[in-house]
């Protein structure tokens, strides 16, 4: 059920909270030369009707019931049986799980998302704990089904390679991987039912203490009690000292209880480290190697090359300061707008015309499915108490389709989410189409190639309808500042995150401050003098929603693959143009029926090569190149 997890975005939400009360009122224009004030708050919510026509109506416990049906239906037909099965057996086996998969996966879609929407109201806290428990219930039933695919493919590996599996093949060589990390299945159900309050508690610990606390930030000078997502959305607020009083309001309440973090932390590494040795993982990395389907010696590579790139980012953050007439910039500085760079805001219509305008500008028919997200209300948009932070996309695969979650205040990086996470809808427009729902589930490492893709669109599209040398040099700061956010504090991440493996492995005990100390020397290794950091940045790590997620660990580095793998693949869409197109339209259709590495085959890129992320790195020093040319 991978597909169905909503993962937490690596962007915080950094829309500014401060009033909405401005319009820019050409909604086709596609350059930033017009700004205008916003008068309407537009209400965007998400119609679910789709899935549910509400969360009280039959259709919810019908649709639960003929999910625990189908289980017990597969239960019945399948145990037992799976590891005699010949390749006709087993190609029945597999589509009879993907019509229970397709059945669950609607009341599943449904509570995660009406749960985002609200967290605070009963029925969906409801909803949402009764689908979890049944979830959990029916991984516990369902568990066999893994582990006698497991021993079949273990026992017999050629079937994989037979013709009537072919739709399957690469779904089976990713379970042969696996199979060897496997416990029986009573260790399988243990695992499972100790997770649900045991380290699943731990994470939930982590994003409820967010959810509940508020902060005194000062903004303007004016005193305010907020709550996380709202002194998030400050962090990049146009005014300095807003700024700084926002990130010690924060980081200073998070690092006081930094030993409730740390607690969290330690118990979730320390479980990993456990339930790697069980499982013969040969590093704590490895199982999500796995699940990436990638190698270790591809990310070592994209690592290394990041950190000895690092002198780029560097010198973009010193060409930065010197834009903010600063002798070095400060943390507070690293997400900040220019000084003086008119603030642009964006209406949700202007946002939904220049997204929709990017894409069909690579290729009409590739902006199909943004369009159709937006004429079915497939969008939640507007901030609220209670609301998921942060941003998502969730797919839909029986509606082909996909549900976003957003808090949009108007901002350009909130114009910029949007088209990202429609990147992601419309990965899951054309997988749908193509794949059958196993196909569906992609990793980390090719998730990512629309979503960045269409953020490039958007950029190109700005930077062609903008004249003015201070919006481009506005604009190119903020897209440096994104990517050098992905790629090289994001490796910091990575390197935090082996850091503590590697405390842990030399017996180390880690309190709040040796954990302090692991995110500030793996920091400063990418930012060497070119920033200068309050003290409270030391609990940077504790608001990190990844960190804590129970079973899945190193989520990071996908991210720098997926930048530095999209920065490649728009070099070769400039140079290739209309002749570019077809390729990509390949690679998302194939969804994750095929490996990361024969993606890349498919477009005409080797990311085994050795100086493969050289390539992506030259693309982040061409943009500073272009900023260079007008500082
Ligand atoms: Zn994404």
């Amino acid at each position: 059920m991978a597909y169905l997890r909503i993962l937490p975005s690596l962007k915080s939400s950094t829309s500014v909270f401060s009033n909405r009360n401005k319009i820019q009122n050409n909604p086709t224009d596609t350059s930033l030369e017009e700004a205008h004030t916003l008068t309407i708050t537009q209400q965007i919510t998400w119609d679910l009707t789709e899935l549910f026509p509400s969360i009280t109506d039959p259709k919810v416990n019908q649709a639960i019931a003929e999910a625990t049906t189908l289980a017990d239906a597969f239960e019945k037909a399948n145990r037992g049986k799976i590891t005699q099965l010949s390749a006709e057996g087993l190609l029945r086996c597999l589509r009879d799980f993907e019509v229970f998969e397709a059945k669950f996966s609607d009341i599943s879609l449904f509570s995660s998302l009406s749960f985002s929407a609200d967290m605070t109201l009963p029925q969906t806290q409801a909803l949402n704990d009764r689908v979890n428990k049944l979830e959990a219930q029916i991984a516990k039933q369902l568990a066999f089904y893994s582990l006698e695919l497991g021993s079949l493919v273990k026992s017999k590996p050629q079937i994989i390679q037979e013709q009537a599996l072919v739709n399957y093949r690469h779904v089976l060589e990713r379970v042969h991987r696996r199979v060897e990390h496997q416990l029986s299945e009573v260790e399988e159900q243990l695992i499972i039912e100790k997770d649900q309050f045991g380290v699943n508690a731990w994470e939930e610990l982590q994003s409820k203490w967010l959810n509940t606390r508020l902060f005194d930030v000062t903004v303007l000078g004016e005193k305010k009690t907020l709550s996380y997502g709202e002194a998030n959305g400050l962090l990049p607020h146009r005014d300095r000292v807003t700024r700084e009083s926002a990130n010690k309001a924060i980081y200073g309440l998070l690092g006081k209880d930094g030993e409730v973090f740390s607690a969290a932390l330690r118990s979730i590494c320390n479980d990993w480290v456990t339930v790697s040795k069980r499982r013969k993982y040969a590093s704590p990395m490895e199982s999500s190697l796995i699940s990436n389907d990638t190698q270790e010696g591809i990310i070592g590579n994209l690592l290394k090359t990041i950190e000895e790139g690092a002198g780029a980012y560097r010198r973009y953050l010193k060409l930065k300061a010197k834009l903010m007439d600063l002798p070095v910039i400060g943390n507070h500085d690293l997400l900040a707008p220019l000084p003086g760079a008119t603030e642009l805001k964006f209406t949700y219509q202007e946002a939904q015309n220049l997204v929709t305008q990017a894409y069909s500008r690579l290729d009409p028919q590739y902006a199909t499915a943004v369009k159709e997200m937006f004429q079915k209300h497939h969008l939640d948009a507007t901030p609220r108490f209670g609301k998921r932070n942060g941003a998502f996309c969730a797919g839909y695969y029986n509606g082909k389709s996909a549900y976003i979650l957003q808090s949009f205040n108007g901002s350009l990086t909130d114009v910029f989410t949007l088209a990202h996470e429609l990147g992601h809808a419309t990965h899951d427009w054309y997988a749908a189409r193509n794949q059958t729902l196993l196909n569906m589930n992609t990793p980390s490492t090719v998730a990512e190639t629309a979503s960045i893709f269409g953020e490039l669109l958007l950029t190109d599209l700005l930077l062609d309808g903008t004249k003015s040398d201070e919006k481009r040099k506005a604009l190119l700061c903020m897209v440096l500042d994104e990517a050098g956010m992905t790629t090289f504090q994001v490796t910091a991440r990575v390197r935090f995150e082996q850091a503590l493996y590697n405390s842990i492995g030399q017996g180390e005990f880690l309190n709040y401050k040796t954990i302090c100390n692991h995110w500030t020397k793996s920091r400063d290794r990418i930012y060497g003098n070119a920033v200068t950091w309050f003290p409270e940045m030391e609990a940077e790590w504790t608001m990190k929603p990844h960190y804590y997620m129970a079973n899945y660990r190193f989520y990071n580095y996908p991210y720098v693959y997926a930048q530095m793998f999209v920065y490649a693949l728009y070099t070769l869409y400039l140079q290739e143009g209309k002749a570019f197109v077809p390729k990509l339209v390949k690679a998302l259709s194939a969804g994750g029926s095929v490996s990361p590495l024969e993606i890349g085959e498919i477009v005409g890129l080797n990311v085994a090569a050795p100086d493969f992320w050289n390539g992506g790195l030259k693309v982040f020093e061409r943009l500073i190149a272009d900023l260079e040319k007008i500082v």
